[in-house]
């Protein structure tokens, strides 16, 4: 038997509990996973609460991230005792997920994980971390550099945010961040960022063009959001866009790209490929600082991941949540 938040939903009645499951009813797959720490990503909390649908089959282990050691593998890749992180991949959506003790899925989802990371360590980083190193790997392509001007950073104090704010400031860049907490000030601050503005700021309803203040630009929020953030982009400028915490619909002009010549690019963590993928953990493993982020980590249990999920959605979690799925 192993624990496990298990969501179903029979008659049309969405439910969510954690449960006990035999190990018979693990899906199929090439490799099994003992797992020993998973998150709550924002995606993990809608599927949980189902305020949207995340979820595409029933019933549905959650958690788009996990790492363990392998029990069990039919794949040459993987030998059992080997260490391994998952991310994204469609599980926790349309493949039972990490929040659980136990996992089994395709050996082609499974990374090894990075020598120098715990599994705890990569929990840390997790599907927030990959996408953060993504957007900025992705503004370096395009040829932002630290000597450009600032970037901003917007869903400053979440998960993606305060890891971009983080590995950012780490490669030399101004960076400033925008959130909705002006009593996390100290906190974005410690992690890097040179100024902090409310998000409110980039919440009216913008001109077409604005005052030119972003080299770049990192954006969770999606929404009114990012369209007067592309307003605001200087010349050649680049936008990352990975999230939609404020909304889907982006009110845009194309005055930013006919005018200015910015770039919008769209980043995807799932589906990603496995080769950008080992890029970016190799990135992290070198770049991020383990031993620095005691104000950014909250540690809990499965028992307390169905909370957790609803404080996250009313925008109270800071940083990143590590779940301890053996406590
Ligand atoms: P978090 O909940 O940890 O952080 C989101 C942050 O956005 C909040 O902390 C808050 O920051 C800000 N925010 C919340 N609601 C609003 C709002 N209504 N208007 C403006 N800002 C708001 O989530 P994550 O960092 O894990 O994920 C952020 C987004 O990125 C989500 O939409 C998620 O689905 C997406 N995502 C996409 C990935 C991809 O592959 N494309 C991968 C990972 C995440 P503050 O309080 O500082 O303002």
């Amino acid at each position: 038997m192993f624990k496990a938040i298990y969501i179903d939903q029979a008659e049309n009645r969405y439910s969510v509990a954690l449960t006990e499951l035999e190990n018979s009813a693990l899906p199929e797959g090439e490799v099994e996973v003992a797992v020993e720490y998973s998150t709550l990503n924002y995606k993990d909390a809608l599927a949980i609460t189902g305020k949207r649908p995340v979820v595409r089959t029933f019933p549905m282990v959650p958690g788009i991230d996990l790492a363990g050691r392998v029990t069990e593998s039919r794949d040459f890749r993987f030998e059992v005792g080997d260490r391994v992180l998952l991310t994204g991949w469609g599980v926790g959506e349309c493949y039972w997920g990490g929040l659980a003790q136990y996992a089994r899925g395709k050996a082609d989802w499974f990374l090894p994980l990075p020598n120098s990371f715990s599994s705890f360590d990569a929990m840390s980083l997790g599907t927030a971390g990959l996408t953060a190193m993504l957007c900025v790997q992705t503004l370096e392509a395009q040829g932002v550099t630290s000597n450009r001007g600032d970037i901003l950073v917007t869903g400053a104090s979440g998960g993606v945010g305060s890891i971009a704010i983080q590995l950012l400031a780490h490669r030399g860049y101004r960076v400033i961040a925008s959130t909705g907490r002006s009593d996390n000030r100290d906190f974005l601050t410690s992690l890097g960022a040179a100024d902090i503005i409310d998000r409110e700021e980039l919440n009216s309803t913008n001109r077409p063009l604005g005052k030119e203040r972003w080299a770049g630009a990192v954006d969770v929020v999606g929404g009114q959001t990012l369209a007067t953030v592309c307003s605001q982009t200087e010349y050649g400028g680049v936008v990352t866009a990975c999230g939609l915490a404020q909304g889907m619909e982006v009110p845009l002009t194309v005055a930013p790209f006919i005018l200015r010549g910015i770039s919008l690019i769209g980043i995807d963590s799932v589906y990603c490929p496995t080769e950008k993928r080992r890029e970016a953990w190799s990135a992290l493993e070198a770049e991020w600082d383990n031993t620095q982020q005691q104000g950014m980590i909250t540690q809990i249990t499965l028992s307390e991941v169905i909370d957790q999920a609803h404080t996250l959605l009313e925008g109270n979690v800071r940083g990143r949540i590590v779940v301890d799925v053996n406590a």
